[in-house]
C-alpha cells in the first residue's frame, strides 16, 4: 500500500461500469499529487502498487495513475484527405471501461488498463502558457479523444478540475463527451465555455453494442439538466451503424431522433455530428472476436483514402439523409455536420460544402462560442 485509503468506500460505493477495477499503479513522481489522494479516498479498498519499470500491470483492469510525459494539447488526428473540424485534444489519459464494440480504442489499446495522467500540475502549467500566449487565439477543445471525457469522473474530478482551471480563459471552449451521465462538474463550469456532449445510437445498438453505456433516456435526461442550468449542449451520431433494423421506427435511429426531441429543444443544442462507421483491420479482428453479435461488419465496405474501411458511398449517403431529414423537420439544420466525409457527400445530404460555409473549423468554433443564432 502506498496511499492513505482510510476514507474509501468500497466496490459498492462506486458505478456499476467502474467496478472491474481490481488494482491501482502509481508513478513514484505522482504518489502526493491531489488527483492520486482523491483517488486513494476512492478505491482504498483495492492494493496499491507502484508501476513497474516495465510496464507490466497485472489484474482484470487495473487503473494507472501516470506521469505523463508527452504534450497535452495537440490537434485531433483528422485527415487531410476528408474535413475534418479542427478540434484540439486535451489529453487526461487513455482506454474506457464502456467496452463499446465498435469502439477505435480496442484497437490502440491492447490490454484494459485504464491510464490517468496524473501530474496535473505539468498539465495546467502547459494549458496556461498555451492559452495565455495570444488571448485573441480561440481554441475549441475536448477530452474525448483517447477516453469518455467522464467515465473516471467518479474517481478523478478530473472534469471538475479542468473546467474550474478554464474559467480564467474565456478564449477556451471545452467540450466534455461522454456516453456515461455524471454531473458532478457542473457547478465548477461556465455555462457559456463548457459543451456537455453526448454520443447516441439507434436503440437496438445501444442495447446490444453499448451493454455498459448510460441508456438513451439517461443521457439525455442528463442533457437536458445540463440545458435547463445554461448549457448549450452537443450530440453525436458517431458511429452509425448499417444493421437489419437501422430504419425501423420503433427501434432504428427514427427512434433516436424522436427521443431528442422529447427532450431538448433544437437551440439547445450547439451542433451535432453524423459519422459513418470506420475502421482499421485490427479493429475488425477485436469485434469479430469478442463481439460476435456484431451485424454490422456484414456490409459492403470499400477502402477510404485514409486506409480505413467505409461503407459504400450510396449506402452512407441514404443513411446520412434518412436521419438530416428528420433532424431537420426537428428544427436542427445550421448545427449539422459530418465528420471525415468528402466535398461530395457534404453537398449530396447537405447541400451545402464546408468551403462555402467559410470552412468548417471556423463554422464549428462559432457555434461552440454561441455566436451563431
Ligand atoms: S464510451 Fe466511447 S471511449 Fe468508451 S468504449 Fe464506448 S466508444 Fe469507446
Amino acid at each position: 500500500m502506498i496511499a492513505d485509503c482510510s476514507q474509501a468506500p468500497g466496490a459498492a460505493g462506486l458505478p456499476f461500469w467502474l467496478r472491474d477495477i481490481d488494482a491501482v499503479y502509481v508513478d513514484p513522481s505522482v504518489r502526493d499529487a491531489p488527483l492520486t489522494r482523491r483517488v486513494a479516498s476512492r478505491l482504498g479498498h483495492l492494493p496499491w502498487r507502484e508501476a513497474p519499470r516495465d510496464g507490466a500491470l497485472e489484474g482484470r483492469q487495473p487503473l494507472y495513475l501516470k506521469e505523463y510525459k508527452g504534450r497535452f494539447l495537440r490537434f485531433c488526428p483528422g485527415t487531410r484527405y476528408y474535413r475534418c473540424c479542427g478540434y484540439r485534444i486535451i489529453h487526461i489519459g487513455e482506454n474506457c471501461p464502456i467496452d463499446c464494440s465498435y469502439c477505435i480504442l480496442r484497437a490502440y489499446f491492447q490490454d484494459r488498463t485504464l491510464k490517468v495522467w496524473a501530474n496535473q500540475d505539468a498539465l495546467w502549467s502547459e494549458l496556461g502558457k498555451a492559452f495565455s500566449t495570444n488571448r485573441e487565439l480561440r481554441y475549441r477543445v475536448g477530452t474525448g479523444e483517447f477516453t469518455d471525457s467522464l467515465v473516471l469522473e467518479p474517481l478523478t474530478g478530473y472534469s471538475r478540475d479542468l473546467v474550474a482551471f478554464l474559467r480564467d480563459y474565456p478564449n477556451v471552449c471545452l467540450e466534455l463527451k461522454s456516453k456515461i451521465v455524471d454531473l458532478s462538474w457542473l457547478d465548477a463550469a461556465r455555462a457559456d465555455r463548457v459543451l456537455p456532449a453526448w454520443s447516441l445510437n439507434a436503440p437496438a445498438m445501444v442495447a446490444s453494442e453499448e451493454p455498459f453505456a448510460a441508456s438513451l433516456e439517461q443521457r439525455l435526461a442528463a442533457a437536458r439538466e445540463c440545458a435547463s442550468a445554461g448549457f448549450r449542449v452537443c450530440l453525436h451520431f458517431d458511429p452509425i451503424l448499417r444493421y437489419p433494423g437501422w430504419d425501423s421506427p420503433s427501434d432504428g435511429y427514427a427512434a433516436t431522433i424522436e427521443m431528442i426531441f422529447d427532450y431538448l429543444k433544437p437551440e439547445q443544442v450547439a451542433y451535432l455530428s453524423l459519422g459513418s462507421f470506420r475502421f482499421l483491420p485490427d479493429l475488425k479482428r477485436v469485434i469479430e472476436t469478442h463481439s460476435p453479435q456484431s451485424r454490422y461488419l456484414f456490409n459492403e465496405f470499400i477502402l477510404g483514402l485514409d486506409g480505413k474501411q467505409r461503407l459504400f458511398r450510396p449506402l452512407r449517403v441514404e443513411q446520412f439523409r434518412f436521419l438530416v431529414e428528420r433532424l431537420r423537420r426537428g428544427g436542427l439544420d445550421r448545427q449539422l455536420y459530418f465528420c471525415m466525409e468528402s466535398d461530395e457527400v457534404w453537398r449530396a445530404v447537405l447541400g451545402r460544402t464546408p468551403r462555402e460555409m467559410g470552412g468548417l473549423g471556423r463554422r464549428l468554433e462559432a457555434l461552440a462560442f454561441g455566436e451563431e443564432g
